[in-house]
């Protein structure tokens, strides 16, 4: 099937350098230096096709995106063609008066983590002494500049018990909007799951705590509240269907559908830096291989909620069905799902997982 239409988004990976070392980290093992990083004016051309693509907005990740020196310039170039730009950072080390700016360049919004509502939850996860501090003290520089604020709260068995907190802490901070996102077990918390799977109760009472405080807060903060497929009834639609509205750029200008996307070892992935975007997005073999219903096999094949889901995730499919085209065993109709259920209950109780902390050189490249 040809490409639906223009992209709504791409996540861009700009670095895989980051001060944090978090288990639950969504990036790939092998991390690539900052040799294999693209150069400004690589970036450049490829945020310029992005824009004749039609791309609405761009987030811009890493990593640590605020390593890069030429952030402000690459949010401008955005800017200049109308995109809309999402800066997702950590807060740690950001130079003296980078968010005015940033903010100066055009740029849109800010998504910052918080890798828990305790100082010791925070420095315990990024592996970082003093890392909340350095949070709190970010966040107030974001709003002094202006900028809209999201915190992103990553959930898992480590820090599910302070989400009334994560609550309170947004409010404090003055933020828009919280994210509390259960962590999706892919790259090092995929490496990390005994460590980091939460139990079933907990999950269903953070997801009850959050209803409630939606409803209690509304207008003052907008809580997102991202499930966990692994207890749903039926899977997410991953990045919104594959290759369907957005899609990913890692630092070396790899393109990919979604973050574990090489995980399916018969996919090759184009290169942004060679090839053009609107030949990626409208014909690679990646990106046409799942995208839309075609590829589906039975269950989802003849299941009203296709158009939802698309199928779920591939890369689970790949991962615990062994077919990247099989229905996403995170739906209570795959054949699988039994192993992804018994798979969960046993990590949520895994009682010696120690957590590998993410960072270059643990994983060698092959
Ligand atoms: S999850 Fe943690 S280690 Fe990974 S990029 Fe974000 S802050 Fe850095
Ligand atoms: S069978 Fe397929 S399309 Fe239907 S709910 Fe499950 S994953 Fe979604």
């Amino acid at each position: 099937m040809s490409a639906p239409g223009p992209p709504i988004g791409i996540l861009a990976e700009l670095t895989h350098r980051c001060p944090l070392q978090c288990p639950y980290c969504s990036n790939p093992l092998e991390l690539l230096k900052v040799n294999r990083e693209l150069d400004t004016q690589t970036w450049l051309r490829i945020f310029s096709q992005a824009a004749d693509l039609g791309i609405l907005q761009v987030h811009l990740s890493g990593g640590e995106p605020t390593l890069r020196q030429d952030l402000p310039v690459l949010v401008q170039a955005l800017a200049d063609r109308g995109v809309y730009t999402n800066l997702i950072t950590a807060g740690i080390g950001v130079r003296e008066g980078l968010f005015e700016k940033l903010r100066d360049a055009g740029l849109d919004h800010v998504q910052l983590s918080f890798q828990g509502a305790r100082p010791e939850t925070t420095d315990l996860i990024g592996n970082s002494r003093g890392a909340h501090v350095k949070k709190l003290s970010a966040a107030a520089q974001i709003r002094a500049a202006g900028l809209p604020l999201t915190i992103n709260a990553p959930i898992h068995r480590k820090n599910i018990g302070e989400v009334q907190q994560f609550i309170d802490l947004a409010l404090s901070l003055g933020a828009e909007r919280l994210e509390v996102a259960n962590v999706q077990y892919y790259g090092w918390a995929l490496m990390n799951r005994q460590a980091l799977m939460p139990e079933r109760d907990d999950v269903m009472r953070v997801a009850a705590l959050v209803e409630e405080a939606q409803e209690r807060l509304r207008g003052v903060l907008a809580i997102d509240f991202v499930a966990p497929d692994y207890y749903a009834q039926y899977p997410k639609a991953c990045m919104g269907g594959w290759a369907r509205d957005a899609f990913m750029i890692t630092p070396d200008g790899t393109t990919m559908p979604c973050h574990a996307a090489a995980s399916i070892p018969h996919l090759s992935f184009a290169s942004a830096a060679e090839t053009p975007l609107a030949e990626i997005w409208g014909r690679s073999p990646a990106f046409e291989a799942y995208r839309g219903f075609e590829w589906m096999q039975e269950p989802c094949r003849s299941c009203a909620r296709k158009e939802i889901d698309f199928g779920g995730c591939r890369c689970q499919a790949m991962k615990l069905a062994g077919d990247a085209a099989a229905t996403d065993p995170a739906c209570s109709l795959s054949a699988f799902h039994g192993r992804i259920l018994a798979l969960a209950a046993e990590d949520s109780v895994a009682q010696d997982a120690s957590m590998t902390y993410r960072r270059i050189g643990v994983v060698e490249p092959a």
